[in-house]
């Protein structure tokens, strides 16, 4: 199962014990797929893909308004692939009566979100079970709200902007997409709406991944450190060549030429290993030093052959 669906069956089953965020939550719904129907706004609708969400709607609402009419609908696709639950108020008085109270709660504190953070947590878990996505977290980090009005997007950012979470906006397909990139903060979302199971997946993930780029960037470290050590080997190599060609290596004093011989018997040992395989032993910097006189005396007979 996708992890977005498992974060959303997770939090159809946190049902908030205080009323302001069971109201808060329930806007939420609202705000995202509520609609007041009928010709005397004799319904009012909660929609959903999720029979998990439906459930937890009808809970709620059944907690806060004793003998509420409602009524469950399921309507299928053709293809019975998707499906849309209906959560219905039945009748007038009802409908408004709820409508009026989620109407006013969605109103409060600046910029149209709750005043309580209590209340903004569960807003923007409502708001997350009806729009929301989040990716798998072995692929990469992202977090979704998608919403047709600005109004709510504006108000899922601010909320999120509240509880000191990073998150920017942007458009696709007709929609306004409210986002979050950052890994760290989206493991604080999932805290904060009381996702506890997928939060510890989500860091588990994301320690592994940690471990494992680490211990790429210290291979990949390692790989440019012996390509290093190759390309300056191949350079002294040529040196070597080009002083036995001209002049021969006889020539060279009898220190140099005991480097120049190693190093074409061991091409691919560090000066350190050149320095070991020396009678008497050399220190790394001191083979260092020779090399760098072979590379001298190398440049200085480039300059005297004739380039064609
Ligand atoms: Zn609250």
């Amino acid at each position: 199962m996708a992890f977005s669906d498992d974060v959303r069956q997770e939090l159809a089953r946190v049902i908030p014990s205080a009323r302001c965020c069971r109201v808060s939550e329930l806007s939420a719904f609202y705000d995202l797929s509520g609609f007041l129907l009928g010709r005397h706004n004799q319904f009012l609708d909660f929609n959903t893909s999720s029979p998990f969400v439906a459930r937890k709607i009808l809970i709620m609402l059944k907690g806060l308004y004793s003998e509420l009419p409602t009524q469950v609908l399921v309507v299928r696709s053709k293809s019975r692939r998707s499906q849309i639950c209906t959560v219905r108020v039945l009748g007038r008085a009802h409908a408004g009566q709820v409508y009026q109270d989620l109407k006013e709660q969605s109103v409060v504190g600046e910029a149209g979100i709750p005043r309580k953070k209590c209340c903004r947590r569960a807003y923007l878990r409502g708001a997350f079970l009806v729009s929301g996505s989040i990716t798998n977290p072995e692929r990469t980090y992202h977090l979704e709200f998608s919403s047709e009005q600005s109004r709510v997007a504006d108000k899922i950012l601010a909320a999120l902007w509240s509880l000191d979470l990073e998150a920017g906006l942007t458009q696709r397909k007709g929609s306004l997409v409210v986002y979050m990139k950052d890994g760290g903060q989206i493991a604080s979302l999932l805290g904060l709406m009381g996702a506890h199971s997928a939060l510890l997946h989500f860091e588990n993930v994301r320690v592994m991944k940690e471990m494992r780029n680490q211990v790429n960037r210290l291979v990949n470290c390692e790989t440019a450190n012996v390509d290093k050590t190759v390309k300056a080997a191949v350079a002294q190599l040529e040196d070597i060549e080009l002083i036995d060609s001209v002049i021969g290596l006889e020539e060279l004093p009898p220190k140099l030429r005991e480097v120049a011989r190693l190093r074409r018997e061991h091409p691919y040992a560090s000066l350190q290993e050149l320095g070991e395989l020396m009678r008497p032993k050399l220190s790394k910097s001191g083979v260092n030093y020779r090399l760098r006189q072979i590379r001298e005396k190398a440049r200085q007979l480039d300059k005297l052959v004739p380039k064609h």
